[in-house]
């Protein structure tokens, strides 16, 4: 134990959670911090999961993930408790239950335990293999039976199939996508008009659009199922906190009620910076980082550590590749009541397409689509205006 005798949890060994550890030892706290995984890996570069083919096991160059590396952080400083789960959380007495059956006593916790890939079936599975892909070890047996395998069955429209449409592209596969009415490729944050455009871009590069339900095609080849996610709250239950769409959190990731408990990542829905008196909750990695940084420092401020108020430089963005199309956005379009073309025609993305999205009138997200990078300078510009705080609707406590 450190020498100040205090010990943070941190639930989650994902982005989230390690940058919460990194802001707290960076803000001087003296404690012994302990971060539990129940997956058996240090943290790895998520969004890598689907971005590339990989070569075949036992290939040199084969590591799909490597553990990562944050700048500044010395990783003795911290205790890594792999392959254990939190089943369940005691706020009032600070006590954590683990899978093993031993408890941890805590000063501090950082809720980061993300988010879990939704399922038609519950998880029962039904007789044909579903797959779903969330983690590093359900990328590596999609992987291979992409390599192995002719054709996959994709159910799902949004980053995640729409990546994975691509990937299977690359292994050469025949690729069939599931649509079900109103879910296009991108359609739940890009809106109707791209979605089609993009439905088109896909149908060029052979993935064949059939209607229906998500079940697996009777020929039994692969079938993803990339409908969502679904938060990992289960194990605060009965804690009394707001678990009605991940945890709910103020503005400096802090769960009410709870002076020592704060949220980050996928799993917090917080105060939304771009609209006054509406709740977001993000699943992106760069959202999950900066949450991360936030919930640390809130922390360490909680116990006279660190400097200033803390507050959330917020400026989630992302960037995706499906079929050598580029897609940038940043802000959250999703958060809009309006969208805008600014340059292109939307019907030809591949042309280079640039939408702004708004909320009251207000820039709240950016979209940018293109096979080059025709309006790149533009793009920036238009980050630039976002990262000016426009709807001065910035949370404050
Ligand atoms: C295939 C894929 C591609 C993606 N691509 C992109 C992209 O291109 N761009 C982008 O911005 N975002 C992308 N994302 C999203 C991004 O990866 C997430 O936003 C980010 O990883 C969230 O980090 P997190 O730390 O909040 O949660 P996670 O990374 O989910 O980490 C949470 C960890 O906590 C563990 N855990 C859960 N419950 C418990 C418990 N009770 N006890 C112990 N451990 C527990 C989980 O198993 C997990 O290891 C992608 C996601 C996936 C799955």
């Amino acid at each position: 134990m450190a020498d100040g005798g205090r010990t943070i949890g941190v639930v989650g060994s994902g982005i989230a959670g390690l940058r919460a550890a990194k802001a707290l030892l960076t803000c001087g706290v003296d404690a012994e911090v302990v971060i539990f995984g129940d997956e058996a890996h240090r943290t790895y570069n998520r969004p890598g999961l689907t971005k590339r083919p990989y070569p075949p096991p036992g290939a040199p160059g084969t590591a799909m993930a490597e553990d990562l590396e944050v700048a500044g952080l010395d990783d003795d400083a911290l205790t890594w408790r792999l392959g254990t789960g939190v089943d369940t959380a005691d706020l009032r007495d600070k006590v954590l239950h683990l899978s093993t059956g031993e408890t941890f006593d805590y000063d501090g916790l950082v809720i980061a335990s993300g988010v879990r890939a939704r399922t038609s079936t519950g998880g029962s599975g039904g007789s044909h293999p579903r797959r779903t892909l969330r983690g590093l070890d359900d990328a590596q047996h999609i992987h291979d039976e992409l390599r192995a395998s002719g054709k996959v069955t994709i159910a799902g429209a949004g980053f995640v199939a729409c990546e994975l449409a691509s990937l299977a592209g690359k292994y050469g596969c025949e690729v069939v996508m599931l649509e079900s009415p109103r879910r296009g490729p991108f359609r739940g944050l890009l809106g109707k008009r791209i979605s089609i455009a993009l439905r088109r871009w896909f149908a060029r590069h052979g993935v064949t659009f059939l209607p229906g339900d998500p079940e697996p095609s009777p020929d039994r080849s692969l079938f993803v199922e990339a409908i969502g996610s679904v938060p990992n709250t289960e194990w605060l239950r009965g804690n009394g906190l707001d678990l009605s769409d991940g945890v709910r959190v103020d503005a400096r990731m802090r769960v009410p009620g709870h002076e020592d408990v704060f949220a980050a990542g996928d799993v917090a829905r917080y105060p939304d910076p771009w609209a006054a008196g509406r709740l977001t909750r993000i699943e992106l990695w760069k959202n999950a980082i900066d949450t991360g940084d936030l919930a640390g420092r809130s922390l360490a401020a909680s116990l006279g550590r660190g400097a200033g108020k803390p507050r959330l430089g917020y400026f989630p963005n992302t960037t995706s590749e499906v079929f050598g199309l580029r897609i940038q956005v940043a802000g959250n379009p999703k958060a809009s009541d309006a969208a805008e073309v600014v340059r292109g025609d939307p019907d030809h993305p591949d042309r280079g397409v640039l939408v702004r999205f708004l909320r009251g009138g207000v820039a709240v997200g950016v979209a940018y689509l293109d096979e080059g990078a025709r309006f790149n300078s533009t793009y920036i510009e238009l980050l630039r205006s976002l990262k000016a705080d426009p709807a001065g609707a910035v949370a404050a406590g």
